[in-house]
């Protein structure tokens, strides 16, 4: 068995604050199915702790120039960036990503994201003239910020970068699954010199440290990515304080390829998107929409597609779909697929049989559907692995109308010979994000979901200005 890292202390009011008599979480690497660190559970009155650290910093925080803010956070960016190899391990080992993918991905965006916001310091204006008024954009305050294990370290820089940028200080709860790499960040923090209070940590499980966080009256907002039932529950709770909370949730998101486009690239571009990171992915392309005419054409070409994403070991270099992140998922994912079958839809390829060679670990093939009717439970829920559904469309209306068809709406894809028709069709689609023909990830622009896949924008400068208040002076 592997040495038990354990992590005993909470980061609050800028020092490592012993978590003594809390019993220890166990963190399980996915691949070996073993124990290989522990953090604390916390409890409220540590939270209460944090949020009171948090308070007392911020007054102090909101009026330090924007430029000082700025260079903290880029000194951040550089000492984590120093830290990629040693931080991807432990993401790979904590939730069981492809190590390449770790380094390119879970810790290259909070890079990325840190230094954008360094830069956007220098460009935001935080006030504005309209006719006599003078629009003063001022820091919301304390923020909680609670966060998933699938882009452990990604999800939580999108928060705290922005927070601190807006001059908010924070306490962050991250995910039990894999809370190492907000340890990581911690240090980070400290190592640059951001003052003691602006950032703390307190790990520990949802129902008592996010709770704690959601209700407590002196957090004046909660950001939360993860499930649409906590994000519900987390904003029922805030209620009781009207208390902003933003909420970056689930997706079932489509991929509409129309009956113009180049079928090779489509399929590839598709599953790319709906398999990387095990499919654990909030925007991942699910639900593959194709014209019927074209249906056995694609699906060929995605059988050959998908043995192009070998399972295996998360350190093993050629390996591009690692372990699930958890029994539970596993549970989970096998179950969605198992019961698709018994509502009709037929295995393409993969399905729940173990991947040759790999007994242990939470492991599911790249699988896909044929055979999934619309409004089916595989069809309208989040599953949440490597699993996708390819579906067949009448009519370009018809496309629409599926893709729009289900409570959540984060992203999607349009693939088509004509750039024209592709965008007109992506304006259609009732979702947050939409990359047409292929469009890359932009970290600068807003993210965040229409429906039930929350309410919040994040990334860039929209995301700035979700921790900011706004206040009318009359001159
Ligand atoms: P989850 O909802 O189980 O947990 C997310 C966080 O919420 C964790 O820190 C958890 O401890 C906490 N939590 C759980 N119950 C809570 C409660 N009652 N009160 C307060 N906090 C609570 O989600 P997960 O399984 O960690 O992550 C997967 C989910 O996250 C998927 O649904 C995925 O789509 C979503 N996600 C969304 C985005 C986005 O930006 N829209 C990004 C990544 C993941």
């Amino acid at each position: 068995m592997a040495d038990v890292q354990v992590k005993d202390s909470f980061y609050i009011g800028g020092a490592w604050v012993p978590a003594t008599g809390r019993a220890p979480i166990p963190v399980v690497d996915p691949s070996t199915e073993e124990q290989v660190a522990s953090v604390p559970a916390g409890q409220p009155e540590d939270v209460d702790a944090a949020v009171e650290a948090a308070r007392a910093a911020f007054e102090l925080w909101a009026a330090t120039p924007a430029a000082e803010r700025a260079r903290l956070l880029s000194a951040a960016a550089d000492a984590l960036e120093a830290r990629t190899d040693e931080v991807a391990a432990l993401i790979s080992t904590e939730m069981g990503t492809p190590l390449s993918f770790s380094k390119a991905v879970q810790v290259g965006n909070p890079v990325r994201v840190l230094r954008s916001y360094a830069e956007a310091l220098g460009m935001y204006s935080f006030e504005e003239q309209i006719a006599n008024s003078l629009v003063v954009k001022e820091p919301i305050g304390v923020v909680g910020a609670i966060t998933p294990w699938n882009y452990p370290l990604h999800q939580v820089v999108a928060k705290v970068a922005a927070a601190l940028a807006a001059g908010c200080t924070v306490v962050l709860k991250p995910s039990e699954v894999a809370p190492l790499s907000a340890y990581a960040l911690a240090e980070v923090f400290e190592q640059v010199g951001l003052p003691g209070g602006v950032f703390n940590l307190v790990t520990g499980l949802g129902p008592v440290v996010g709770e704690r966080i959601a209700e407590h009256p002196d957090v004046d907002m909660v950001s939360f990515t993860g499930s649409k039932q906590a994000g519900k529950r987390v904003m029922a709770v805030g209620a009781g304080t009207v208390k902003r909370v933003a909420l970056e949730l689930g997706g079932k998101s489509a991929f509409v390829i129309l009956d113009d486009a180049d079928l090779g690239k489509a399929v590839k571009v598709g599953l790319a998107n709906c398999f990387i990171n095990g499919g654990q992915t909030c925007t991942a392309w699910t639900r593959m929409l194709v014209p019927a005419e074209k249906y056995e054409e694609v699906l060929e070409l995605v059988r050959e597609g998908a043995g192009k994403y070998p399972v295996g070991a998360p350190m093993d270099e050629g390996t591009r779909i690692g372990p699930l992140a958890n029994a539970n998922q596993y549970k989970k994912v096998v179950g969605y697929i198992e019961e698709a079958v018994a509502a009709g839809a037929t295995v393409v390829v993969g399905g729940t049989e173990r991947p040759e060679g790999l007994d242990k670990g939470y492991y599911v093939k790249p699988t896909v559907l044929a055979g999934v009717t619309p409004g089916s439970k595989v069809e309208q829920e989040e599953v949440f692995g490597p699993v996708l559904a390819v579906i067949p469309y009448g009519t370009e209306d018809e496309a629409v109308q599926i893709a729009n068809d289900t409570p959540y709406g984060l992203a999607g894809g349009v693939f088509s010979g004509d750039q024209e028709r592709a965008l007109r069709v992506a304006r259609r689609m009732r979702t947050g994000m939409v990359d047409v023909n292929g469009g890359r990830f932009n970290p600068l622009a807003p993210f965040g979901g229409y429906k039930q896949s929350g309410n919040g924008r994040e990334l860039g400068e929209y995301g700035l200005e979700e921790f900011l208040e706004i206040k009318s002076l009359q001159l």
